[in-house]
């Protein structure tokens, strides 16, 4: 994983196993400025689509990364905002589908899915994971503080759509902040709107990564258990990620410090994803503070290591 500007990993999801991402925006380059995000804040939210990064690169890069390391759960659209603000996200996902068999997911925040393009380019993946956690206008302002074009209502009217139209396995990630929107009420209202869509499966996040916000609280998982009881679809409660030890994948001193660009992660979730020793994996984390390419920081009792 030397050199590549677009493509990352695979890294430790919580959600698809390992996934080697593909990011098609700037940092931060996003509809939404969710209070949970682990990126930080959104400088400005925008609905500008448009080529935000060359389609013809992005494809040589996961071309070349197809001859040589190959080996992921999951090709992903995510990282640093949100991937269907890429006017050719679609044109992506397509080459990946006709030159190789991982399956492709894409992580959105569904703000576009009322547009019937958008919609049409989402179909090529085999998975579209769209956050959900808010019920009406008020609460969507409150948690992800989204761009002023953006409607609640248009969210689930393009979900309900999107749904009618959909092969693939469509989830939904609810994210839950204690004291935020953890309360029945408000959960019971995500649960009627997603009870009536074509869901294989919800998944219940909180907060494990230090968040755009500081002093938010992860929801315990004994309450997370109790409110995922209105939910036809399974709910999975995610608190951790762990790997398949039999399909680490080596990493290098560039491939962590590409990782770290894009998320903070603890020493333990590199040994996880890179399959080194632990001594391996300090030493690259000494490397690179040497170099100032990182720093580390202390959120509840975990050190941090995150690029700067
Ligand atoms: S969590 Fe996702 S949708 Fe929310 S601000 Fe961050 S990148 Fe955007």
């Amino acid at each position: 994983m030397e050199n590549y500007k677009y493509i990352f990993g695979p890294v430790p999801s919580r959600r698809l196993g390992r996934s080697l991402g593909v990011d098609l925006v700037p940092l931060k380059t996003c509809s939404f400025d969710c209070i949970f995000c682990q990126l930080g804040r959104t400088p400005e939210p925008t609905m500008q689509r448009m080529e935000y990064v060359p389609t013809e690169s992005v494809i040589q890069e996961l071309e070349q990364w197809l001859e040589t390391s190959n080996q992921a759960d999951f090709i992903t659209l995510s990282g640093s905002g949100e991937p269907t603000l890429h006017s050719k996200f679609g044109e992506i996902m397509q080459f990946v589908k006709d030159h190789s068999e991982i399956p492709t997911a894409i992580l959105t925040n569904g703000s576009l899915l009322s547009i019937p393009e958008i919609r049409e380019q989402a179909q090529l993946a085999n998975m579209l994971k769209v956050s959900l956690s808010a019920w009406d206008q008020a609460s969507l302002e409150k948690i992800n503080r989204p761009h002023s074009e953006v409607s609640f209502n248009d969210i689930i009217k393009g979900l309900r759509q999107f749904s009618t139209e959909y092969k693939g396995s469509l989830m939904i990630e609810v994210f839950l902040i204690q004291g935020i929107n953890d309360h029945q009420e408000g959960v019971s209202k995500i649960a009627e709107y997603i009870n009536e869509l074509d869901v294989e499966k919800v998944q219940f996040n909180t907060i494990i990564r230090p968040p755009a916000e500081k002093g938010l609280q992860a929801v315990p998982a004994e309450k997370l258990q109790e409110l995922s009881q209105d939910f036809n679809p399974d709910v999975e409660i995610v608190t951790d990620y762990k790997a398949n030890p039999d399909k680490r994948i080596t990493s290098s001193v560039n491939s962590v410090l590409a990782l770290l660009k894009r998320r903070p992660c603890t020493i333990e979730e590199l040994i996880e994803v890179s399959g080194r020793s632990s001594i391996e994996v300090e030493d690259s984390i000494r490397e690179l503070l040497q170099r100032n390419a990182i720093k580390m920081f202390r959120q509840d009792g975990k050190e941090y290591y995150l690029a700067q």
